[in-house]
């Protein structure tokens, strides 16, 4: 199989390459049949090539049984118009990645700030706020004078059905528990369907439990009690905030991970941004685009009937929790590793595995 790398923007560059190391400790270990190629988007791409996402890439993209993107510094990238394309945006509408899947779990050893909890968060990723991406052209926010603007939310039965579906899915393995997580006090139309279409497709896992939460109550439901959910089913930006939270309550936002999956095609990617605040400085924690690039290969090997890809992804995120419980980790978790140091000790220990 082949995967495609693109580092990003920021911390992007440090974190991809301890993926990278461990990825080849585990193609070694689970002999797994696996090409690696290397391409470069953003920053670097915008200096080289005068866009930050090369047309001819997407074509690479669509080629490889898998991508994995970095973060790219997206508050940059304000005018399309001169190259400066959302690399995540682009990749998420172009393959049509609809499904974000964000587990968020705690370790041992590490503190539990809100007690131990082990859920999953399945965003959907194509339409609602993300006006940069929720129109087939155009965008859909608007400048209406220089004092009013206009952001539009696409909200469709379709997306909707089909991320509840993916929920469904995952839950049944699992707790056997949704929380279908809303505002339809107040979006009534547009969530309101969202939440029509979770109540369909729940009739087709009679067992499974279903409840609906209002999204401000939910933040503070998971405050109280993350340990109360299993898989939690939403709309875009909900799922994109509330996910930021349930990462920092495991631990760290570094150990945020997400798979942005589709019909035929998936990109691992952390559920954080490029944190400028930290480039350079080895301190960012690889675990977010790790746990990443582990849910890519499970999901590559379940595509490709290929179970040693499977094998690998649970060996890695055993190596993970392994490698905390041990104090192999970067500072944001109390460790005293730099972000190389932890790839290559992650990589050794299932390397020897
Ligand atoms: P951020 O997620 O980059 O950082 C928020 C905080 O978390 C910072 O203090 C940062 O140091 C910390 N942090 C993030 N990842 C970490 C890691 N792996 N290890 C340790 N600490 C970590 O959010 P931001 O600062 O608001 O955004 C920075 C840039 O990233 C912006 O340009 C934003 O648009 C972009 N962004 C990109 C993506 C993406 O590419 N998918 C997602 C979110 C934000």
């Amino acid at each position: 199989m082949r995967l495609l790398v693109l580092a990003g923007d920021g911390i992007g560059p440090e974190i991809t390459a301890a993926t990278l190391v461990v990825l080849n400790a585990a193609v070694r270990r689970f002999r797994l049949d696996l090409d690696i190629e290397e391409d470069v988007v953003g920053h670097q791409s915008l200096k080289q090539f005068g866009t930050t996402v090369r047309a001819d890439i997407l074509d690479r993209a669509r080629a490889a049984d898998g991508l994995i993107l970095g973060p790219a510094a997206t508050f940059d990238f304000k005018d399309a118009e001169k190259g400066e394309i959302n690399p995540s945006m682009y990749f998420r509408k172009n393959l049509d990645l609809f499904a974000n899947i964000r587990p968020s779990r705690t370790y041992p050893g590490l503190p539990a700030k809100l007690g131990q909890f082990d859920l999953v968060i399945a965003r959907e990723n194509t339409e609602g706020f993300y006006a940069d991406r929720n129109m087939a052209q155009g965008n859909a926010e608007m400048l209406v004078t220089e004092d009013v603007a206009i952001s539009l939310r696409r909200i469709t039965r379709n997306a909707s059905a089909r991320i509840a579906r993916v929920a469904f899915e995952l839950t049944s393995a699992r707790k056997k528990h949704i929380t279908v997580v809303h505002k339809a006090n107040v979006l009534k139309l547009g969530d309101g369907m969202f939440i029509e279409e979770c109540r369909k497709v729940a009739r087709e896992f009679p067992d499974v439990a279903v409840d609906e939460i209002i999204v401000d109550a939910m933040m503070a439901h998971l405050v109280r009690n993350p340990a109360r959910f299993d898989v939690i089913v939403t709309t875009n930006m909900f799922g994109d905030i509330i996910s930021d939270m349930t990462a920092e309550a495991s631990g760290s936002l570094g150990l945020g991970g997400s798979l942005n999956q589709g019909a035929d095609h998936a990109m691992a990617q952390a559920s954080h941004g490029s944190a400028p605040d930290i480039a350079g400085k080895n301190l960012a924690n690889p675990f977010s685009l790790i746990l990443s690039a582990a849910l890519l290969l499970g999901w590559m090997g379940r595509k490709r009937a290929a179970p040693g890809f499977v094998e690998a992804a649970a060996g890695i995120e055993r190596g993970i929790v392994q490698a905390i419980a041990a104090g192999e980790i970067t500072r944001d978790i109390g460790g005293r590793l730099g972000t190389k140091e932890t790839g290559e000790a992650l990589a050794a220990r299932i390397g020897g595995a």
